[in-house]
């Protein structure tokens, strides 16, 4: 929470008065080209300039290694400050005053450093009390070393019921103790530790600020594992355990591996493969995947070897596809984990077993079992996990693999781009099939203002592939029912979101314009493409109806398909 109100029509505010050529000039040498300014890219290295500026637009875009966004993204990205700081630098050089946030929102600020502190004082008690016979023989036996434990801060909670509370209630109101889920109220009002007889471990944000403990316990008491609730500091969803260490070691291996427990990750940590996160005590969430996504390109799910261990990979491998990033999967002997495997095998062997990982379609064939029966009732519920996926690339790949697993034709799972052109378009993945940026250049910048209103009602939004293309257009029709402009600028202020920033400034900067007759073939390709998808969709749903005997709904289904083919002997 900063100190600032940073609303949506402030931040355009500060948007627009800093101007981006003096903002990035004074990082790269910038020469007037046209409307635009250009210079050498200050993300890649390059001899010839790639990176261009426009002023009138705010942006900047880089053909080399398509970085681009606005100037906010830029100081962002340079200067490695977050959006609030970079909104605050620029609002100060530009002088833009920024209204102060709601007392509403100070109070909120104050009340988390006090959290902060509480937090803090607690893992000083629990790191002095770490040292006793209790915990380091438990460590000992977990095969964690004293020097490990220490560099991990962990700590321990004693087994009385008020060791914390006594120590910190000198310092701290009770309330905030509560607050910091550190200390429960029970009944009468008396309050007591939260964690006792527990080994604690620290849980940091990325930034390193202490949020909540896990606790294991020392002795018997359940349950084995325990967290700090969800208090103003901590959303269990939104953290991932040692991503702040994880983080440092990415750039290294180029992936991630996402384990279940705190001890997993210890030992995989300290067996050397420091690119180790866990998640805590839930499953993998889309906030998980999405944080992970924009800092590796490929995340080895590395679950317990039971049941409750494989059904959890399968949806995390989901929600890791969703996010668009390459998936592995270590499946692990029955009844073991991670923790086990790394300690009985080593980490030589566990680097072997890591860089065996099944890829998601094997894992995904996997899925749908051994005969050919099975595999075929399975296919639908397999291919869904597929399907999460938003890159068309990868999609198409696990389709066919599917498919032919399956021994059903792809063509009969519904319509995706075909493989040719998408191979064609496989350099620029990250980027939009270029059918759907010729179709964006030409709603928001190419066509005259008083047609884009009718272009955005007729674009068939079920036969597009990028999500962010879906994203746009749908942000665009609501602009249309509100009567509002359907700026680009515009745009890039309504969708928070920095992928969708830099597909606008490419759509300025790279993509060329799009003319009438081009605009109508698209369009024309898009409508078809619908009606080819539903028109497998409604083959799978005939096969269904007949299997499962539903006569009504079969006429249903059946009319529609034949009025849908119709449609196409007629234009
Ligand atoms: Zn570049």
């Amino acid at each position: 929470m900063g100190n600032y109100d940073l609303s949506r029509p402030v931040v355009a505010r500060v948007r627009e008065a800093a101007d981006a050529v003096q903002v990035i000039g004074e990082v790269v040498t910038l020469r007037k080209s046209g409307r635009n300014w250009t210079g050498l890219c200050p993300f890649h290295g390059e001899k010839t300039p790639s990176f261009s500026v426009s002023r009138e637009k705010g942006t900047y875009y880089c053909f080399g290694c398509k970085k681009g966004g606005d100037v906010i993204d830029f100081v962002m990205e340079i200067e490695r400050l977050d959006f609030a700081e970079a909104v605050e630098r620029l609002a100060d050089r530009f002088g833009v005053e920024l209204p102060a946030a709601s007392e509403h929102a100070r109070k909120r600020r104050d009340e988390a450093e006090v959290l902060r502190d509480v937090m803090e004082a607690a893992q000083a008690l629990f790191l002095r009390r770490a040292s006793l016979d209790r915990p380091r023989a438990f460590l000992e036996r977990r095969g964690v070393t004293l020097e490990a434990a220490a560099d991990f801060g962990l700590g321990y909670a004693p087994a009385e019921w008020r060791a914390l509370y006594d120590e910190l209630h000198h310092k701290f109101p009770e309330r905030s103790m509560i607050a910091a889920g550190l200390v429960i109220e029970g009944e009468g009002g008396r309050c007591y530790d939260r964690f006792r007889d527990r080994v604690t471990i620290p849980i940091r944000a990325i930034r390193g600020n202490l949020i909540a403990f896990g606790g294991r316990t020392v002795g018997d008491d359940t349950p084995k594992y325990l967290n700090s609730p969800e208090t103003a500091l901590f959303a269990k969803s939104q953290v991932l355990y040692a991503l702040d260490r994880a983080a440092r070691a990415f750039a290294k291996s180029d992936r991630a591996i996402v384990v279940e427990g705190y001890f997993d990750c210890l030992a995989l940590h300290l067996a050397g493969f420091t690119e180790t996160v866990a998640t805590l005590g839930t499953s993998l969430s889309e906030h998980h995947a999405r944080e992970l996504a924009r800092k590796v390109p490929r995340v080895v799910v590395c679950f317990d070897g039971d049941a409750a261990g494989r059904t959890a990979a399968v949806t995390a491998v989901r929600t890791l596809l969703a996010a668009d990033l390459d998936v592995a999967v270590l499946l692990l002997p029955e009844g073991e984990d991670p923790d086990d495997v790394v300690r009985r095998a080593g980490a030589t062997a566990f680097a072997g077993l890591v860089d065996g990982a099944l890829p998601v379609g094997e894992f995904l064939v996997g899925q749908l079992g051994r005969g050919r029966q099975e595999r075929r009732d399975n296919l639908l519920r397999v291919l869904e996990i597929a399907d999460a996926c938003p890159n068309p690339v990868r999609r198409y790949a696990l389709r066919e693999a599917l498919a032919q697993a399956a021994g059903v034709p792809t063509e009969q799972l519904g319509a995706v781009a075909s493989p040719r052109v998408l191979a064609a378009d496989s350099a620029a993945v990250s980027f939009l099939p270029p059918g759907e940026s010729a179709l964006l250049r030409a709603i928001l910048l190419d066509l005259p203002r008083e047609e884009r209103g009718a272009a955005v009602a007729a674009v068939p939004v079920a036969a597009l592939d990028h999500p962010a293309t879906i994203l746009i257009i749908k942000c665009l029709s609501e602009r249309v029912e509100r009567g509002a402009p359907l700026e680009i600028s515009d745009l890039a202020s309504e969708i928070d979101d920095r992928e969708v920033r830099r597909i606008l400034a490419a759509l300025e900067h790279e993509v060329p314009p799009t003319g009438v007759e081009h605009l109508k073939l698209i369009m024309r390709g898009l409508c078809e493409k619908q009606r080819q998808k539903r028109l497998a969709d409604l083959s799978l749903e005939i096969a269904r109806a007949e299997r499962q005997n539903e006569p009504e709904r079969l006429a249903q289904l059946l009319h529609e398909k034949s009025a849908l083919i119709r449609k196409t002997t007629r234009s």
